[in-house]
């Protein structure tokens, strides 16, 4: 998708230098105006169409996803994903995946934003207080697990996904994750992704 995008993207400064040369109020302004609008839509599909095929790989392998409820503005990470989903918006990325879901006949489990996926420590739930964003590795103090942030929060994330559809008494998973539900016939262990974002600010005094 980058390279694409990256068309577009230099498409869309050449329209916009020809618009901007173009005299105002004039026919060929109104003209150039509209093909920079174009070149805005066709890199909106692209990205929609990456989405597509994001939540179209991942409903295909999964029977559950799990993923935060986030606070959408000022996502700040810059790995590729977290780009084009922030780009397009993480509301319908997260659309995407649950009416697929949903056609599929699997679930989407949407955690709380307060839960402290990346603070807790996945190994024996020590909480820190604090983990500024652009830490990107910890070690427990408590029990000196070496953590990956983003693996970490993600070991976390999906077991929050897993109590809450324990909790949700659909009978669909238990604690352990196995899944009880055939599929076209098939019992299968269920299998989970967990997509971890995050938001610049969280305000933390709605999460006390
Ligand atoms: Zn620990």
């Amino acid at each position: 998708m980058a390279g694409l995008l990256w068309r577009y993207q230099k498409k869309l400064a050449v329209k916009q230098r020809i618009a901007a040369r173009k005299h105002k109020g004039s026919n060929r302004r109104q003209k150039a105006h509209k093909t920079v609008a174009r070149v805005y839509e066709q890199i909106s599909n692209v990205r929609q169409d990456y989405l597509h095929k994001l939540s179209r790989k991942i409903v295909a392998h999964n029977q559950v996803v799990v993923v935060e409820n986030l606070n959408l503005k000022g996502m700040v990470r810059n790995h590729k994903l977290a780009k084009a989903i922030s780009d397009t918006g993480w509301g319908t990325f997260v659309n995407f995946l649950s009416y697929k879901l949903e056609r599929s006949g699997g679930k989407l489990v949407e955690i709380n934003r307060c839960f402290p996926s990346s603070k807790l420590c996945s190994h024996c739930h020590y909480q820190i207080p604090e983990l500024p964003l652009d830490v990107r590795t910890w070690i427990c103090p408590s029990c000196g697990t070496h953590h990956d942030r983003d693996g970490n929060a993600a070991v976390n994330i999906r077991a929050e996904g897993i109590r809450m559809l324990s909790c949700s008494g659909t009978g669909e998973a238990n604690a352990n994750g196995e899944d009880v539900r055939p599929i076209r016939g098939r019992k299968s262990k269920m299998r989970q992704s967990s997509v971890k974002l995050e938001a610049h600010t969280v305000p933390s005094g709605l999460c006390g």
